[in-house]
């Protein structure tokens, strides 16, 4: 483990620049020196063990200053013409969305609360992007009543519904086409082109839609977006995606007279979790779609280019902290049992994969730690699944043993089955300029029963099981 130090602001803070290597350039975040450092014991000098004393464990802990930081070394190695959405997604928190923020990150939002975190962080409606597949009423209604910048239209019923609900209301709203592109370019952990998908509409149906600038007068059509996979950790491929992409964009405003007020190239930028995956470094990223960019914005200079990104800008900054219960054996197998698991944190079971591979994880615990041995860190759940990490070489683990998850900043909570066996979700922690701040509460057991009716065949229909005067929790 390296020392607890290397976290402080003064790697990671924007203005200064990340240890030189291979990724790095002036002003750019290193991204493999970052990784390197979150292995600590601390965080912006402030011990785990401190963190998980004052707030309890499961305990998810962000990084503020690393989180401004990823933003602001992201964009200083692209193309200045680039804006950086940040998709809410990957991590909803309202605290950790301001921290990316202040590094300059717009929003990307899928729900009518992503919309309202976005807007009470302060968030200008022009740089508020609402996307997704299966868009309600309410939130169509919402983002018109909001003026985001963009609705990003999924079907052309979903259009339909856009240029009805803006006429109701006298408006013209800007809508960008998520088009499905005809092709698949391999690369990408979760491949999102050439194949029928609930997203976007059909590269071929679009070209043919004939003049969208008429058919459509209150929803105006005024750009693509094209969303091309995530975990992208090769840079090649996210050139040979962005190329695709601003050449569509071009393609379909000839064939349908729209105008590109905007092109959003998608992201999908990737993290790596497992042995053998190496960084994407953002000037190596920039290396490979700044030219582009260029050329494009030669051509079109009132276009907004835009990116989208989750995982990247919010994992790197995230540690899972779970405390050790219990350790034993099993025909010849070591266990720790934790007080955290993956109804917290689901993507580290490594679902998609054949292989259970293993999230980076170290032993947050203050001490002389022996030679590593492989462990099995599972959590609290009834079920064989509820495996963190499978024969993970740590030092000998005793109870009340810190371990930190890394690069858990993205799909965590808000992405796991946290009312499994009825434990809530964990409490959610920020430091930023050296102090620690709780940015959610953990669920407590009224929380999780309030919203519940006791209905018996007998008894009064629907009575509250946690009565409005009792906050109390337990039973007496
Ligand atoms: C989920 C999603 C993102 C964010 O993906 P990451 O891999 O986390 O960067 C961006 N755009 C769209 C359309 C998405 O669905």
């Amino acid at each position: 483990m390296s020392s607890p130090d290397t976290t402080s602001p003064d790697t990671t803070s924007p203005e200064t620049p990340g240890t030189p290597g291979a990724n790095a350039g002036p002003g750019i975040l290193d991204v493999a020196a970052v990784t390197e450092a979150m292995r600590g014991t601390s965080v912006q000098g402030i011990g785990y063990r401190e963190l998980a004393e004052r707030f309890g464990t499961p305990l998810y802990v962000y990084d503020g200053d690393l989180l401004t930081a990823t933003v602001t070394g992201l964009r200083r190695a692209l193309h200045p013409a680039l804006e950086v959405f940040y998709s809410l997604k990957a991590n909803p928190n309202i605290s950790v969305f301001a921290a990316l923020r202040a590094g300059g990150a717009r929003a990307e939002v899928s729900s009518l609360v992503e919309l309202r975190t976005a807007l009470a962080a302060g968030t200008e409606p022009e740089n508020i992007l609402f996307l997704g597949p299966g868009k309600s009423e309410e939130e169509l209604a919402a983002c018109l009543d909001t003026g985001v910048y963009a609705v990003v239209c999924e079907s052309f019923a979903e259009l339909d519904r856009t240029e009805r609900l803006a006429a109701a209301r006298r408006i013209r709203q800007r809508v960008l086409l998520r088009v499905n592109p005809a092709l698949a370019i391999s690369g990408s952990r979760l491949t999102m082109g050439g194949k029928p998908r609930q997203f976007g509409i059909d590269e071929a149906q679009v070209l043919a839609a004939g003049d969208l600038t008429t058919r459509y007068r209150h929803a105006d059509v005024a750009g693509i977006q094209v969303y091309l996979g995530t975990r992208i950790l090769d840079a090649g491929v996210l050139g040979k995606n962005t190329r695709y992409i601003l050449d569509l964009a071009e393609r379909i405003s000839a064939a349908t007279g729209i105008r590109l007020d905007a092109v959003d190239i998608g992201g999908g930028l990737g993290v790596p979790y497992f042995d053998g995956e190496a960084e994407l470094g953002p000037a190596e990223a920039g290396r490979e779609i700044n030219p582009l960019l260029d050329a494009f914005t030669a051509a079109h200079p009132r276009t907004r280019l835009i990116m989208e990104s989750g995982r990247y800008l919010a994992a790197r900054a995230g540690v899972y902290v779970l405390g050790v219960r219990y350790v034993k054996e099993s025909l010849g197998e070591r266990f720790a049992v934790a007080d955290g698991g993956t109804h917290h944190h689901m993507a580290a079971v490594g679902i998609g994969s054949f292989v259970k591979r293993n999230f980076p994880a170290v032993l947050l615990s203050d001490r002389e730690a022996g030679e590593p041995r492989p462990w099995n860190v599972t959590g609290p759940l009834c079920t064989p699944n509820d495996s963190l990490l499978k024969q993970a070489e740590l030092p000998d683990l005793v109870p009340g043993d810190l371990l930190g998850v890394l690069n858990s900043g993205a799909y965590g909570p808000s992405a796991s089955p946290g009312l499994f066996l009825s434990h809530g979700f964990p409490a959610e922690v920020l430091v930023t300029g050296g102090r620690a701040h709780l940015v959610r509460e953990r669920d407590r057991p009224e929380d999780l029963l309030r919203p519940q009716r006791l209905v018996t065949a007998a008894g009064p229909a629907g009575a509250a099981v946690v009565p409005a005067a009792d906050r109390g929790g337990l039973p007496r």
